[in-house]
Parts: structure tokens; C-alpha cells; sequence
């Protein structure tokens, strides 16, 4: 595919056809495919299909001075490091994604089924998800909504709880036995079920077209009230402490907390070593527009980004680094940054790529850093 190509046409075009790309951000009917491998982007089926860098086979991009890269599609290589991924994530920052090859899937939504659950605790519904992935199972749709979250998207049923979301998808033997492995994990906790019709209904309405951009700024610019999210990645041991630690730095710490019209979090999309948790805060913006991004986004998404690293996780899962998250950008990679800014470097000496993306705008200090 050619980098402009819309996910979602794609998508339509291989769906009649009995096939998919297994790829399903919620920003799907927004993104062309070079922006979603430029982000490292990740779809609402991950846990069965992966993220774009699971699904992406062949590349081509142009780098600062004209030079033109294709990397062939083949099914595996073990000819040196795996280059696709100096591309993946380079946030328009190394170079320009011009063509894109992804793997495709048989489509077979009649196979799918679908499950909810309510949790007393957050805890309770990430410890039912560890359980499901650690034990081998690959439901494609695996989360956990805390309270506050789960009102924005389940008030007709959640009744103040956690709210569990799963689905079993895949051939049919694979979707059945997922199902039951599902069935068998929850009959032994105490959490009530919830009709799967529902969960289907809510994902038929997930995702965000223009329509749904526009009227949410439209409502930003009438009640001067914003949503905005961080999202972040850390072991299983650490969620809850992550989870907890973020809630009660921001109640406690944050001086607008008072303006905080919602503060959630979920878990949306789980590895054999851990998870994400996906953090939600909606505000009413009591200062100038120009100070708003100051006085409310930076701080909170600091605090998050502080958390997950003090708790050994990553400060960004599926994002990007984009430019709010650079300055941490050396914490996060540690002794690795030697090769980030390498590659900076030796692709676009100048600096002439999306400027403060991933990488800070002060020059490096570090080791391997002198070119800069
Ligand atoms: C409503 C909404 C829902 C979202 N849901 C998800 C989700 O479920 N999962 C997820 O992972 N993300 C999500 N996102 C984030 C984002 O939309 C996606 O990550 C998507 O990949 C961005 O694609 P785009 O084509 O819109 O890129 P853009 O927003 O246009 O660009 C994103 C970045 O990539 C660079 N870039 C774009 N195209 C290229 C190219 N061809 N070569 C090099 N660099 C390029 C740009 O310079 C920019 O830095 C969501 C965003 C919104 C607004």
C-alpha cells in the first residue's frame, strides 16, 4: 500500500473479500498506513493479531538526501538486525515512509464471541487477564475499564465497577476453546457477567471517525472542558502499583485537581510479561487557551510518565513519543539511547525531520553522541 492509503479503506476493500489486516485503532477511519507504521500504532484485536510491527513484512522509505530504502517481504531472515524496525516508530523523524506491505488474515467475524464482566477492583479484573494470557490463551480483545472510564463507555450496566471486556475471535475451534477457557476463568471469581450483546454493540461504536472530532471540539470550544490521555506500558506485578501510585500523585499533587472532571485509566492490550494501562482525565480549562496545554497536560501526563518509569515500565505503549514525551526520552532507553541518537545522526545529521520528534532539540551529551 501507499503511505496515503486510509486504514479503513483498506480495510473495507479486503473485508468483502473475506480478509482483514488483523489492524483496528480506534483511529481507523483518520489514519493512512504511513502514519500508523510511523507511529508504532497498535488495534483493538492486538493481543490475537499484534501491532503494526507484527503485521508490517515489507517497506519503503526515503531518507534525508533522496535516499530511497526498500526492505523485501519475506517471511522471516536472519540476515543481521531486523532493519524494518529502524522505520517503524521513526515518527517522521529519520525518514518518510513511502510504501507499506502487511500481512492479511481471513476475516471470520461469525466466529466471535463476546464477554463482560464487572470487578470489585481494578486489580481483580488485571489479575483475570494475566491469568487468561499467561496461561497460552489469545482472546483478541482483552481490557479492563477502572470505574470513572468504564461510566464514559458502559453507564447503561457497569453499576460503579470495573468493567472487563474480552472476545474470542479466530477460526472456530480456536474461538471456541478460547471461549471456554474464558467461560472456566470466570465461573471460579466472584464477578457478575454482563449480556455479550452489549460488549458487541459498544465495539460496533468504538471508533472515531471526523464526525465524532468535530463534535467533540465543537463541545471543547462551548464548555471549555478537554479529554486527554497517556498511555503507558509496565510489568503484571507492578499494574496495581502503577495504577494507584498515578491516582493518588495526581488527587494529591496535581493544583487543578479541582478541575478534574474525570480521572480513570484501562488496560487495553496484554503481553505474556504484562500490560498497558491507558490513562483517561478529562478537565474544565479555567485559564487562558494559549496556558491550557501548560497548565493541565503537561503536568499530568509528567506524573504518569514519572510513575511508569520509577515502576520500570515504558512511558509511552502505542503513541509515539511525539514531542510531549521527549524530554524523558533518555530515561526511558537508559544506556540504549546510544543507539537511538546513532541513528539520528547517521540518517538525518542536520536535523531536518520533524524537529523535536523523539528526539530533545538541545544537543546530546551522551556517548556516541558528538555528531550532533
Ligand atoms: C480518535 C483517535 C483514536 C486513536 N486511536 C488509536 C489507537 O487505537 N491505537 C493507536 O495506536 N493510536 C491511536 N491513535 C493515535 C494515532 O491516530 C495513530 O497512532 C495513527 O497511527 C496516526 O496515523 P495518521 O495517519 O493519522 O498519522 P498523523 O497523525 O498524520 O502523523 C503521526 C506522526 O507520524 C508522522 N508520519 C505520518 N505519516 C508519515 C509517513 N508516511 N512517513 C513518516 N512519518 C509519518 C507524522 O509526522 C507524525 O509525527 C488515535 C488517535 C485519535 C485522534
Amino acid at each position: 500500500m501507499q503511505c496515503g492509503n486510509g486504514l479503513q479503506e483498506l480495510e473495507d476493500t479486503l473485508r468483502v473479500r473475506g480478509l482483514t489486516t488483523g489492524h483496528s485503532p480506534q483511529s481507523k477511519p483518520l489514519a493512512q498506513m504511513g502514519g500508523l507504521v510511523a507511529t508504532r500504532s497498535i488495534g483493538q484485536f492486538s493481543t490475537l493479531y499484534g501491532g503494526i510491527e507484527d503485521l508490517v513484512v515489507g517497506l519503503e522509505a526515503v531518507f534525508p538526501g533522496g535516499t530511497v530504502t526498500r526492505i523485501k517481504n519475506v517471511p522471516r531472515r536472519a540476515a543481521g538486525p531486523d532493519i524494518r524496525h529502524v522505520i517503524i516508530g521513526s515518527e517522521g523523524a529519520l525518514c518518510f515512509i513511502t510504501e507499506v506491505t502487511v500481512k492479511l488474515f481471513r476475516y471470520q467475524p461469525e466466529n466471535n464471541r463476546y464477554f463482560g464482566f464487572l470487578a470489585d477492583e481494578f486489580a481483580d479484573g488485571v489479575a483475570a487477564l494475566r491469568e487468561l494470557i499467561t496461561a497460552g490463551y489469545r482472546p483478541s480483545v482483552c481490557r479492563v475499564y477502572s470505574p470513572e472510564d468504564a461510566r464514559q463507555h458502559f453507564a447503561a450496566f457497569y453499576q460503579g465497577k470495573n468493567v472487563v471486556v474480552l472476545v474470542a475471535e479466530g477460526p472456530e475451534g480456536i474461538a471456541d476453546a478460547t471461549a471456554e477457557a474464558i467461560g472456566e476463568l470466570f465461573a471460579g471469581r466472584p464477578h457478575e457477567r454482563v449480556d455479550g450483546a452489549l460488549i458487541r454493540q459498544w465495539f460496533e461504536n468504538l471508533n472515531w471517525g471526523q464526525d465524532k472530532i468535530d463534535a467533540e471540539k465543537t463541545a471543547m470550544l462551548e464548555n471549555a472542558h478537554l479529554g486527554y490521555t497517556t498511555e503507558v506500558s509496565v510489568s503484571w506485578s507492578r499494574v496495581s502499583e502503577l495504577f494507584d501510585a498515578v491516582m493518588s500523585r495526581i488527587r494529591g499533587e496535581f493544583p487543578r485537581a479541582g478541575d478534574l472532571t474525570m480521572l480513570g485509566a484501562h488496560s487495553s492490550h496484554s503481553y505474556q510479561t504484562g500490560t498497558n494501562l491507558y490513562f483517561v482525565y478529562d478537565y474544565t480549562i479555567r485559564c487562558s487557551p494559549r496556558e491550557e496545554i501548560e497548565v493541565y497536560h503537561k503536568p499530568l501526563n509528567a506524573i504518569i510518565v514519572e510513575e511508569a518509569l520509577r515502576l520500570g515500565g515504558s512511558m509511552v505503549h502505542h503513541h509515539g513519543i511525539g514531542k510531549y514525551r521527549t524530554p524523558w526520552v533518555r530515561q526511558e532507553h537508559g544506556s540504549a539511547y546510544y543507539l537511538l541518537s546513532t541513528l539520528k545522526h547517521a540518517f538525518d545529521p542536520r536535523g531536518v525531520m520533524n524537529a523535536g520528534t523523539i528526539f530533545p532539540l538541545e544537543p546530546d551529551a551522551g556517548a556516541g553522541d558528538s555528531a550532533s
